[in-house]
């Protein structure tokens, strides 16, 4: 292999360390995406926090409708005793009756309606709790494939950088500055002439210039400085 052949086949590792170095972040990245969880979780909990607050409400509305259901016991106890006599308190106690279970009537429907949405939570919580166990499932499955993928990607890296440092250590020092210093300023320091154009600028090579590639000299594109490179 020539020089700029083996300037050409060093760019191509270095392509393919950069792709791998890439593909490397991205799996990292989705390694540690833990979002769809954390949210899912942050949800479990505050619908938790609501049924939890929804039944302290309910266990009261429970206690009082139990404490006006006693009071009635009480004056009905009283008032069919018969040891009240005076019409005038019975009429008194009938009415606090009368009261008492119109009160009765409210506090049901409120303990209704706090049964009804307890029951809705208690609902969402399982559908959540599913979910977000679906999502661990999920999770636990997705760190052993990309874990795995992870280790082959970095083996690959470690191999490319092994050749890579290989084969710059054959080519001329000089060569690789050249190389080097394209690279940082272009993007790409070696590029193929094809029909006589520099695949670099589509701009046809000179002939002088075109001989001295095809001897295998160091050649840059006169227009856009790319060492050319010819197969
Ligand atoms: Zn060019």
């Amino acid at each position: 292999m020539g020089l700029v052949g083996q300037l050409y086949k060093l760019q191509q590792l270095d392509l393919e360390l950069q792709s791998k170095q890439q593909e490397l972040e991205d799996v990292e990245i989705q390694l540690s995406d833990d979002k769809a969880l954390v949210a899912a979780e942050s949800k479990l909990a505050s619908q938790k926090e609501q049924l939890g607050d929804l039944k302290k409400k309910q266990k009261s509305a429970e206690w009082e409708l139990e404490d006006l259901q006693e009071k009635v016991k009480q004056i009905d106890s009283k008032l069919y005793s018969g040891k009240t006599k005076d019409p005038k308190e019975l009429i008194n106690l009938e009415k606090e009756v009368k009261g008492l279970k119109s009160q009765i009537g409210l506090k049901e429907d409120t303990l209704l309606g706090l049964m009804s949405q307890v029951e809705e939570i208690e609902a969402e919580v399982k559908t959540i709790a599913e979910e977000l166990g679906r999502l661990k499932q999920e999770w636990e499955q997705r760190q052993v494939t990309l874990g795995q993928k992870k280790k082959e990607i970095e083996i690959m890296l470690v191999r490319l950088g092994r050749d890579r440092n290989t084969l710059a250590q054959q080519i001329d020092s000089a060569a690789l500055n050249t190389y080097e210093r394209i690279k940082l300023a272009r993007g790409q320091a070696v590029v193929k002439v094809e029909r006589g154009k520099c695949q670099g600028c589509h701009i046809t090579v000179a002939t002088s210039q075109w001989q001295k590639v095809k001897a295998g000299d160091l050649i840059q594109c006169s227009s856009c400085n790319k060492i050319l490179y010819l197969e």
